[in-house]
């Protein structure tokens, strides 16, 4: 099975994609999670993406493709989430037969209210939400704020994902494999949304 999770940031993606991946076996390939290991890194690639990212900017269309692709190898089931955000990553993989394509609908307001109450453990990668996805208590002290979830970046970020990914869902909608899912509501709630539009695929 292949899939594709896309959505607003801060739209639930990574949640989403996490049950799903444990409850049909896929890979979940997270390439905003790979991106920021990469960034992590004191190297010249890694300075590179935290440039792209902490400006809340895509990163190159290639990169990213190509960090989506090496990490499916040769895997027949996998999940992607966030990939791809615009029309030129969308035709990189034209070749991958595809599934179902689910997006994610919240409204930007409740999205602002989401962001802000986002944390990341910089441990394990999980990302957090105060009101949603309250963490355990006892790992709440290493937990940091994405350096892209201040209002500045969060703008420039729904900025790029109106001009660039919103296109992408007409894309796939007019090829007919698009779920559209209403992403308001309880995490339980959204993923229940989620895996009936999946099985009814
Ligand atoms: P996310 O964790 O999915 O919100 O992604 C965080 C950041 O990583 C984005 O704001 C981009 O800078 C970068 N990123 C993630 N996925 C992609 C992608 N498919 N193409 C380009 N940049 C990406």
């Amino acid at each position: 099975m292949k899939i594709i999770i896309l959505g607003p940031p801060g739209s639930g993606k990574g949640t989403v994609s996490e049950r799903l991946a444990t409850d049909f076996h896929l890979l979940h390939v997270s390439v905003g999670d790979l991106l920021r290991k990469e960034a992590k890194k004191d190297t010249a690639l890694g300075k590179k993406i935290s440039s792209y990212i902490d400006k809340g900017n895509l990163v190159p269309h290639r990169l990213a493709a190509e960090i989506a692709k090496k990490a499916i190898g040769r895997k027949k089931d996998f999940l992607f989430d966030g990939f791809p955000r615009s029309i030129d990553q969308a035709r990189l993989i034209e070749d991958l037969d595809l599934d179902a394509v689910i997006y994610l609908d919240v409204p930007e307001k409740e999205i602002v209210k989401r962001l802000s109450g986002r944390l990341l453990d910089p441990a394990t990668g999980k990302t957090y939400q105060l009101q949603y996805l309250p963490p355990p208590k006892n790992i709440i002290k290493r937990l940091v704020q994405r350096k892209d979830d201040t209002p500045k970046v969060i703008k420039e970020r729904f900025k790029v994902y109106h001009q660039q990914t919103e296109p992408v869902i007409r894309y796939y909608q007019k090829k007919g494999v698009l779920a559209k899912v209403d992403g308001t509501g309880k995490p339980e709630e959204v993923y229940r949304r989620v895996k009936k539009a999946v099985k009814n695929r």
